[in-house]
């Protein structure tokens, strides 16, 4: 189910009194079906001092850098970008895309290796939960596809694949998919993938 954004009166003054009871936000966040940010901030806006121990620091700042709003609408990520239009951000040292730890946040799991964080909405920038689905390589480009997105051919493949797609064929090149498989997706020879995913072209991305 997806995390509220919005909470009522009734449970603002109910997170309240249990958090001043000693629960933890965590707890009290999964009681309301609410990430912990927004309860770090009823709190603080009635100076209720909350039990550290049971907050995730690593998913309280990660929120904090994402401008939640109503939650049919696109939450723009506030961190730095990628040329590809990706957010992106450093966890314990590793270079994470923003959307990807969105949506690995609000479900409490991880992606599965090999798998894909893509977006309903086409808006890399968002971390929406509710914006992002998890696909297979295949999945993915055929949600390119349906986006029109995809290439023609070989002849046009400098001048039409977008960055996206770009980083897209080398992150699917670094998770160890085929040069060949690479290119039935989008429509490329293997050579091809091979020269995008070596980095001799497209070096900025
Ligand atoms: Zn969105």
């Amino acid at each position: 189910m997806a995390k509220k954004t919005v909470l009522s009166n009734y449970e603002e003054t109910e997170i309240c009194r249990l958090c001043r009871s000693g629960l933890g936000t965590i707890d009290v966040g999964s009681l309301f079906n609410v990430s912990p940010t927004p309860i770090v901030r009823i709190l603080e806006k009635n100076n209720i001092k909350r039990r550290k121990s049971s907050v995730s620091y690593d998913e309280e700042s990660f929120w904090n850098n994402v401008e939640l709003c109503e939650p049919n609408r696109c939450w723009k990520w506030r961190g730095g970008f990628r040329s590809s239009g990706y957010g992106h951000t450093s966890r314990y040292r590793k270079d994470e895309s923003a959307h990807r730890l969105a949506w690995e946040f609000w479900n409490n799991k991880k992606i599965p290796k090999g798998m894909f964080a893509c977006h309903k909405c086409d808006n890399p920038a968002c971390c929406n939960p509710n914006h992002i689905f998890i696909g297979t390589p295949k999945e993915n480009s055929e949600d390119m596809v349906r986006k029109n997105r995809q290439v023609s051919g070989e002849r046009h493949w400098c001048s039409k694949l977008t960055k996206e797609q770009v980083s897209k064929i080398k992150e699917m090149r670094n998770n160890g998919e085929t040069l060949t498989a690479i290119g039935k997706i989008f429509g490329i020879t293997h050579g091809m993938v091979g020269h995008i995913a070596s980095g001799r072209n497209w070096k900025n991305i």
